[in-house]
């Protein structure tokens, strides 16, 4: 068996420095410190950082007034930051840069008076989060979604989840151009961001080149799950692995070249322990 390393595992830069950050402030502190919801969606990751007192809860009531408070790398809801201040709760904002600059070109369009049309899984917490920037958004999350969102004589801006897939964007915009003829002008914000970008071109790579393919990280993360979607497609032999104790080895054969690539929050030492287990004997 030959093992084909992407050249994108490991995390993205945006959760490198959320986790460093992290890993600093729990250094610095003797008291317990406290996240909201998970900081990166990788279970491995956080079940290591909440064994280094990090504890994760769903609310700031949860948290003892003067504590630490994280908030995720994805983005969080603006109320958030009122209520931490009212009960004298130190923040800490781990989001990714990139996630902040959508915001800022969020914030910007609806002040320009368009309508904003996000396209994303509505349920996600970085488009929620979003969506609280720009209440009257119209939020899309596919193709179906396109007809319950008519829009007429208005000014559109459409912007993207960060971790949305390249194709379904185009797809959408394309759906929406022509559903909705009468929209005085169509702004659009490719804010898919990079890593996104070129994980997913690689893996439709690696997908066509190899005879099995590994997309590692876990099922709660949504740029995974796209890989996922996408090495599927293409090669019906792709697993989603997301630790060196899943089941999924023992469907994987023995021969030929398997591909592995990861997901933006799957860490290198992940990685490592999945291309061990994949040489052991079996
Ligand atoms: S996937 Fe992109 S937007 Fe998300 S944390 Fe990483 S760099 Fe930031």
């Amino acid at each position: 068996m030959r093992v084909k390393l992407a050249r994108h595992t490991g995390f993205c830069a945006g959760v490198k420095r959320a986790i460093s950050i992290t890993e600093k402030t729990l250094e610095a502190s003797d008291d317990a410190v406290y996240c909201l919801g998970a900081i990166i969606h990788n279970a491995q990751v956080m079940a290591r950082l909440q064994s280094r007192n990090l504890v994760q809860v769903d609310s700031p009531a949860k948290v003892p007034a003067g504590s630490k408070l994280i908030l995720p790398s994805h983005g969080s809801p603006h109320k958030v930051r009122s209520e931490a201040r009212r009960r004298r709760i130190r923040l800490i904002d781990v989001m990714c840069p990139y996630v902040s600059s959508v915001h800022a070109i969020c914030s910007r369009i609806r002040k320009a008076g368009m309508k904003v049309v996000i396209i994303g899984d509505k349920d996600h917490p970085e488009v929620r989060a979003l969506a609280e920037l720009a209440p009257d958004a119209s939020i899309i999350s596919d193709i179906g979604g396109i007809r319950h969102n008519a829009f007429c004589a208005c000014d559109v801006g459409i912007i993207s989840q960060t971790t949305q897939s390249r194709e379904k964007f185009l797809a959408m915009v394309s759906g929406i151009l022509e559903k909705n003829p009468k929209v005085r002008s169509v702004h659009i914000y490719n804010t898919i961001c990079l890593d996104t970008s070129c994980r997913q071109e690689e893996v439709r790579d690696l997908a066509r080149s190899v005879d099995q393919l590994l997309v590692i990280g876990s099922r709660s993360s949504a740029n995974t799950n796209r890989l996922y979607n996408i090495g599927r497609r293409i090669n019906r032999r792709t697993y989603l692995v997301e630790s060196a104790a899943s089941g999924v080895f023992n469907r994987i054969g023995r021969h030929g070249t398997v591909g592995i690539i990861s997901g933006a929050s799957a860490p290198d030492w992940l990685v490592q322990q999945i291309v061990r287990k994949l040489k052991e004997p079996r």
